[in-house]
């Protein structure tokens, strides 16, 4: 769907969301895309649809420019097409993007169609819950082996990716879930090109990309989102991104999607691609609030410690967040002196902000991590996770910073 004219112009992010991607020719002069919900295409010949099935199943490549005819919208559709052409310019450095009917998805498609049994994936953890019930109820006994190093410990990463038997995946989510530690990215991938044959490094980057965090630009391989989060933002839609700088891994990677069928459906695809525009512009709102929040919430007199990553104190963790961090994001969280009853109070006090789980909407959800999205984990994993009892964490949306922060401190009040 890409319009080659305006590839020959490089431009900037904002701009090349708005302009690349679509052509209005090809949706009878719609200014905005059309929602094409066909499940099958009509080829223009027999020559172009046995063309189309060959180029499909890998055993021929599209030459540059060559319109190959569609097939069926369980392996693509105009809808994909179009928000993977328009989303690529968002992640710095990506070249080719595929879509998901869930963030699960696009993890889960990505990791099968890039190892295989024997092979090993290292990861690091406190990693989403989904992802880690993935590797080990799913991945494990089907003969991946995992292995798990701590978020922030940058030299047993750099161990185990030296000394893991069948390297083929490392796994990172920075920052951590709930506490925000960061994991050196590009200290990673340059671990990994040093060993032959060259371990895949794929990066959740969930929490602060596409806006503030830019892997593929500093060594990774793989990116991969939850679209759900901060690039659907309106808690309304389930969604998962992979995005890669070589076409190449995509292309199998979207080889598996067509046969496990999770591709993104037309209307989803629509509807994210009319968010992309904004992204930036809701992550920069939330993340200022965020930033002016937590600063003020610090040394409150029922808070035991805050996380947040301009609050940092640990000199690596400083250095981590100044290396691969355009700016903090807007996750919070806070541990009550109080502990699970005055979590409990603080939420049921909350006036503004919802006691939900997810993240990333232009709304501010609260949880209780340890009752809820960490109520399976074990207690070592807890304590992996810094998970306490009085944690909460905080997704701060786009509202007034002022009234928020007030919100905060009645329901603090409450809770003391
Ligand atoms: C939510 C989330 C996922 C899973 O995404 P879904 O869209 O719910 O499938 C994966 N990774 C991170 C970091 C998440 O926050």
């Amino acid at each position: 769907m890409s319009d080659p004219k305006h590839d020959t112009h490089p431009m900037r992010t904002p701009t090349a969301v708005l302009t690349r991607g679509f052509d209005p020719a090809l949706s009878v002069g719609s200014a905005r895309p059309a929602v094409f919900r066909s499940s099958t295409y009509v080829f223009s010949s027999p020559e172009a649809a046995e063309r189309a099935f060959a180029i499909q199943g890998g055993r021929a490549h599209a030459a540059a420019g060559e319109k190959v005819d569609l097939i069926y919208s369980r392996f693509n559709h105009p809808n994909a097409e179009i928000l993977e052409d328009q989303i690529v310019p968002l992640e710095t450095g990506a070249q080719s993007a595929a879509v998901f009917n869930s963030g699960m998805a696009a993890i889960m498609t990505a990791i099968l169609a890039l190892a295989r049994t024997g092979d090993h994936i290292v990861y690091t953890v406190p990693l989403y819950g989904g992802t880690q019930h993935f590797i080990h109820e799913f991945l494990e006994p089907f003969g991946i082996q995992g292995t798990a190093v701590r978020a922030g410990q940058g030299d047993r990463l750099v161990e185990a990716i030296e000394q893991t038997p069948s390297l083929r995946i490392i796994l990172i989510e920075t920052p951590a879930n709930p506490t925000l530690v960061m994991t050196d990215i590009r200290q990673a991938a340059e671990a990994a090109a040093r060993r032959h044959p060259r371990p895949l490094l794929m990066v959740d980057n969930t929490f602060l990309g596409p806006a503030f965090q830019h892997p593929l630009a500093i060594g990774a391989d793989v990116i991969l989102y939850s679209a759900t989060k901060y690039l659907g933002g309106f808690s309304d839609l389930l969604s998962g991104v992979a995005l890669a700088s070589d076409p190449e891994l995509i292309r199998k990677i979207k080889s598996r999607r067509g046969l496990f069928g999770n591709i993104l459906q037309p209307d989803e695809c629509w509807i994210l691609d009319s968010r992309l525009p904004t992204v930036r512009l809701r992550m920069n709102r939330a993340s200022k609030n965020a930033q002016r929040i937590a600063e003020r919430l610090v040394g409150h007199r029922h808070i035991r410690r805050i996380y947040y990553p301009t609050l940092f104190e640990d000199a690596e963790q400083i250095r981590i967040r100044i290396a691969q961090c355009d700016y903090s994001g807007a996750i919070i969280s806070i541990d009550l002196k109080g502990g699970k009853p005055a979590a409990f109070e603080f939420l049921r006090h909350l006036r503004l902000a919802r006691n939900a789980v997810s993240l990333g909407g232009v709304e501010t959800l609260v949880c209780h991590p340890q009752s809820t999205t960490h109520s399976s984990v074990s207690a070592e994993e807890l304590e992996i996770a810094g998970v306490t009892d009085g944690l909460v964490r905080i997704s701060i949306g786009i509202e007034d910073w002022r009234d928020l922060l007030e919100d905060f401190e009645q329901a603090l009040e409450a809770a003391g």
